[in-house]
């Protein structure tokens, strides 16, 4: 347990930081359900609605996100998605979660799932996907007014839920009021315990009709309200509905799948097309790769944002994978060359993702004791194809093979897709471009996209398999120890960088060159790797996959309907999952995956030359 709860002898959790208790004496469900979801007219309100969703200020035992769960799960009328996003600057262990629901038969379950996800939430936006991503929780950890400020959307409900404002008054200041206001539209449900004059007043001011309502024993009352102020409201009033609408993904690979399965989540009827006759025949056809986080000694955006799109990867890999066979949770060591500074120790909870190697890994993987390595817990190798097929699963998404689009034309308020003889391909209200380096003729070179020539080199397992670590290990490319590759254990290395070359014919120096990288980082599994090749024994993939000239994501809008994702290098499982939630959330005005400030570093506006003149 952490020191952010203490629990009394009868069961009540307190936090020692503010003096004041996390619950009310009723019981934490029975406030939840009487304070929040009825004060907010719920579950009736959300009754056949696409989406739903809250903003909570105090995630703090997470009752009211799990009671909102469970009323969505028993809800036959229930909106097609619950999005709850919460604002928690100290953020429990998980072990509070599970003793704070333990006594809740109905709630246990759901906390244990929550529990299950709840790790490594460092400063910043964490998604944590249930019921098969149509319950997303985003927990946006930091200090409530600069939360609110980093995140963009448009909330039905608001549920109020600081500690006592005498003891807790950055919750319920002004500030934090308005920043909760400037998120909701005309209509927006608000409910809270706390009846105090001064909240009442400031609500108010900010356009909020109040209602005080009978409390929950012992409290006398508690408040609901509307927002429906006197005055316009501007901004995040419109968004679009998916209903009957269509949309096309131009590309079937990583990056077009993901996007494809996010909006199809949405509602959102979604053509998958390709060139080719069938998906992920591009750079998503290699045959494993590693999904890691970044490090950097300044935890730089990239870094950040690559820990976001490991944790929604993760997610979808155990949700829609067969373990072992098209995906495996293993962890890696990052090998970090010749530089031998001592690694910064990272507090908690960054060091949840990332630590220095244990003597017991460096050995097994065969490196020399005061070699700095970094352990990340958080890796695993995924087949890339794998996952392409299991997002075009998703209901709402058909993928249409052999169709090359060779020019985009404006049609009303959409979009009609030529082929190179002038004829309408097909017609749709928005179009997502992720075709890898073909996007540019396809945006009129708005965006500056280089192809990148990769290769890996593979080989099954011999008699000398024991020579090779038991975990991945990244740093100078990658070697992943034990894949299935044609029904047997095999390894895989690579890659090659051939940057501005899109050349896919395998080349001998190529396989050469991820020999000799192997025999830098692990000169022992290397002879393994050597004798397959002198047995002829190994293999060899290449691929083109597509840089941005930071060698960050190109995602977002480039005009209205028109959406891109793309450019995702050689980190495609990190990115496309992560760029898709972030394009689906932008376009119907849900809680953003990542702060604001952080998705400016994916954000194609910082490339598109039309723009920026
Ligand atoms: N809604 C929670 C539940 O259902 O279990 C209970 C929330 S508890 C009453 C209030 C929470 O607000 C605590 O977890 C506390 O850490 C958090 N908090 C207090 N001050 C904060 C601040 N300035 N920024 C963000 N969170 C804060």
């Amino acid at each position: 347990m952490s020191e952010v709860v203490a629990w009394d002898d009868d069961g009540t959790p307190r936090s020692p930081r503010f003096g004041d208790r996390y619950r009310s004496a009723s019981g934490g469900l029975a406030q939840a359900r009487h304070v929040f979801l009825q004060g907010c007219g719920l579950p009736a309100a959300w009754a056949g609605r696409a989406r739903w969703r809250v903003l909570e200020t105090g995630f703090g035992l997470g009752l009211n996100f799990l009671a909102t769960w469970l009323a969505w799960l028993q809800d036959p009328q229930r909106p097609g998605m619950l999005h709850f996003a919460s604002i928690e600057a100290f953020p429990v262990a998980a072990d509070d979660l599970l003793r704070s629901a333990e006594n809740e038969p109905g709630l246990l379950p759901l906390a244990r799932e929550l529990a299950a996800r709840w790790e490594g939430l460092t400063p910043g936006f964490h998604r944590l996907a249930f019921a098969e991503g149509r319950v997303l929780l985003t927990l946006c950890v930091g200090d409530v007014a600069s939360m609110l400020r980093e995140q963009a959307f448009r909330a039905d409900a608001v549920f109020l839920d600081g500690f006592d404002p005498e003891l807790n008054p950055e919750m319920w200041s002004l500030d934090t009021l308005k920043g909760v206001t400037r998120l909701c539209g005309r209509g927006t449900a608000l409910a809270t315990w706390s009846v105090a004059g001064q909240l009442r007043r400031d609500l108010q001011s900010c356009g909020w009709q109040l209602e005080r309502r009978a409390g929950l024993p012992p409290k006398r009352e508690c408040l609901a309200g509307r927002y429906d102020p006197a005055w316009e409201v501007k901004g995040l009033e419109t968004e679009v509905e998916a209903g009957a609408r269509d949309c096309i993904v131009i590309g079937g690979g990583l990056a077009g799948s993901a996007v494809a399965a996010s909006l199809a989540r949405r509602g959102w009827s979604v053509r998958v097309f390709d060139t080719a006759a069938g998906p992920a025949t591009g750079a998503s056809d290699l045959p494993a790769g590693l999904l890691a986080p970044h490090q950097s000694p300044d935890d730089n955006p990239l870094s950040r944002l690559s820990r976001a799109g490991v944790r929604i990867t993760l997610q979808e890999a155990q949700a829609r994978l067969a373990d072992g066979l098209e995906w495996r949770r293993t962890g890696a060591l990052e090998w970090r060359g010749d530089d031998r500074r001592p690694l910064p120790a990272l507090g908690e909870p960054l060091a949840v993702w990332s630590r220095e190697a244990s003597a017991a890994q460096k050995q097994a993987a065969g490196i020399a004791p005061d070699q700095p390595a970094w352990w990340h817990e958080n890796a695993a190798w995924i087949e890339p194809a794998a996952l392409v097929r299991a997002w075009l699963r998703t209901p709402g998404v058909r993928f249409c093979g052999g169709r090359k689009v060779a020019r985009l034309a404006r049609q009303g308020e959409g979009w009609r897709l030529e082929d190179a003889a002038g004829a309408t391909l097909a017609q749709a209200s928005l179009v997502v471009v992720a075709a890898a380096h073909e996007s540019a003729p396809l945006l009129e070179q708005r965006l500056q996209l280089n192809p990148v020539r990769g290769q890996v080199t593979w080989g099954p397992h011999a008699d000398d398999a024991a020579q090779l670590p038991p975990f991945p290990v990244n740093g100078n490319g990658h070697f992943l120890p034990r894949v299935p590759l044609l029904e047997r254990d095999a390894w895989i290395t690579g890659s090659t960088y051939g940057r501005g070359d899109a050349d896919e014919t395998l080349r001998r120096e190529d396989d050469a060159a991820n020999l000799e990288r192997v025999r830098q980082m692990l000169p022992k599994a290397a002879q393994a790797v050597e004798s397959a090749m002198q047995r002829r024994e190994t293999r060899s993939w290449s691929g083109v996959r597509c840089a941005s000239t930071d060698r960050r994501p190109l995602a977002g809008e480039l005009e209205p309907g028109l959406w891109v994702s793309t450019a995702m290098g050689s980190r495609g499982l990190t990115f496309a999952a992560l760029c898709g939630e972030w394009i689906a959330a932008r376009l119907h005005r849900e809680p953003l995956p990542v702060e604001h400030r952080l998705a400016q570093a994916i954000d194609l506006r910082r490339q598109d030359r039309a723009r920026s003149g």
